[in-house]
């Protein structure tokens, strides 16, 4: 059994939606596969833009729909032409659904919540059109509603897994299905505790993925994206980049949580665990191999930069010159954690404290007005981070210097960060 994971961008219109489809027929017919499939596009864009109007009451609200709507008709047009088979009526339900959500006038508590109960229809619409596709070609698949076997808390937009339940379900339920049928399912959804829809967070797709590689024991796991495989530096950012063949489960990690944004970092974890092997393949070149994540390689030796762009520095000092001792500093970590802000970089002196987080839905203003409760607090925006991972040399640090003024430079273990202006 195998999982593949196809992300937003390859079913971002009719003709990657057929080139999925190749890419799953040929494969199927040599293994039962998984396949976890995103909302197309950037239709999850889209549906933030559609919540947040309809959370503020705003007037563009139905057009916002209509556009969300007319994107995925063109779509499934170019793929079934004038004869629209007639299980496509499932999709037409689920926009009926997302429309009669948005007519609600109940709904408007938890914006968190409301977010989650709205998001999933990118998911649920897309899968339901590429099932569809499938069927069309001949190919018989079941589709099946990842909710239902997704068990998580109710921390909407970042719900955890419950992993008792969640592999209860999947072993009763999913497994016996997945050997005989090839699988469509959604990534980033689940189920809450009173049953509501929740979501992993966002790109949680690859981590949904791995769940389900985990709990079906599957042989492997395969992401599908745009680029070749996992890259040493972003071609964008930097000169000279290439590619790596493998990587081990602990550098993909690393990799991954400092912001090389190929793989969620939540996704190696379970498959380390049972030691399942990563591909990361490019669904533009299906015969190139991409890179393995797996136990076994001699992967030490990368050298890999990753670039983080928006990032804000926070100078948090006491204001009577007293030192920053734990009681201040479990103040301002608790702080960061009520308000869900993450640190990339956290450092102190005795009278100073700083931290680099990510510049994000202006989640840091309640913090840093929270913060000045207490302390005096600088901010610096519009930084960017450069964490180099591994030795690198006098050529890595070169080209980091000539990105701009160095504010901060922290280096540990393998790790060196560089917050530049
Ligand atoms: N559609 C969701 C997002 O764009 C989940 C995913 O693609 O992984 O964030
Ligand atoms: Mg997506």
């Amino acid at each position: 059994m195998k999982i593949y994971k196809f992300g937003g961008a390859s079913v971002k219109d009719a003709n990657g939606v057929k080139n999925v489809a190749q890419i799953i027929s040929k494969d199927a017919e040599t293994s039962p596969i998984l396949v976890v499939i995103s909302a197309m596009g950037k239709s999850t864009n889209a549906l933030e833009k559609i919540i947040n109007a309809y959370y503020h009451e705003n007037s563009d609200l139905n057009q916002l729909i209509e556009k969300f709507k007319s994107f995925h008709e063109s779509i499934i047009k170019d793929l079934f032409q004038e004869d629209t088979p007639i299980w496509m009526n499932e999709v037409y339900n689920l926009m009926l659904e997302l429309e009669c959500l948005l007519d609600n006038e109940n709904l408007k508590e938890d914006f968190d919540f409301i977010y989650d109960q709205i998001v999933v229809f990118g998911e649920l619409i897309s899968t339901r059109i590429v099932s569809g596709y499938l069927l069309k070609l001949g190919i018989r698949n079941q589709w099946v509603d990842s909710r239902n076997f997704i068990s998580t808390d109710s921390r909407y937009r970042d719900a955890r897994v419950q992993w008792e339940d969640t592999e209860r379900i999947v072993k009763n339920r999913l497994e016996p299905l997945s050997q005989k049928n090839l699988i469509i399912a959604q990534g980033f959804i689940g189920k809450g505790e009173k049953g509501e829809s929740t979501t992993l967070g966002r790109e949680g797709s690859d981590y949904s993925a791995a769940i389900f590689g985990k709990l079906l024991n599957a042989e492997s796991v395969t992401i599908w994206k745009d680029v070749p495989g996992v890259m040493n530096a972003d071609p964008k950012k930097f000169q000279n980049t290439h590619l790596l063949n493998s990587l081990s489960y602990n550098d993909a990690i690393e990799l991954a949580y400092y912001g090389a944004s190929v793989i969620h970092p939540k996704t190696i974890q379970p498959l380390k665990a049972s030691n399942i092997p990563l591909y990361v393949r490019s669904f533009l070149n299906i015969d190139a191999t991409g890179t393995c994540v797996s136990q076994d390689t001699n992967s030490s030796e990368i050298t890999s930069k990753i670039h983080k762009n928006s990032q804000i520095l926070l100078e948090i000092s006491t204001r009577d010159y007293t030192f920053i001792a734990e009681d201040s500093l479990s103040f301002i970590l608790s702080t960061l954690l009520n308000n869900k802000v993450r640190m990339n970089i956290m450092q102190n002196s005795a009278i100073q404290f700083n931290c680099v987080i990510d510049d994000r839905e202006n989640r840091h203003e309640t913090l840093i007005s929270k913060l000045k409760e207490h302390f005096n607090v600088t901010v610096k925006s519009g930084l960017q981070l450069v964490t180099l991972y591994g030795k690198g040399n006098e050529k890595d640090k070169n080209e980091i210097s000539k990105m701009g003024e160095i504010l901060l430079e922290q280096n540990i273990g393998q790790v060196t960060h560089y917050v530049i202006k």
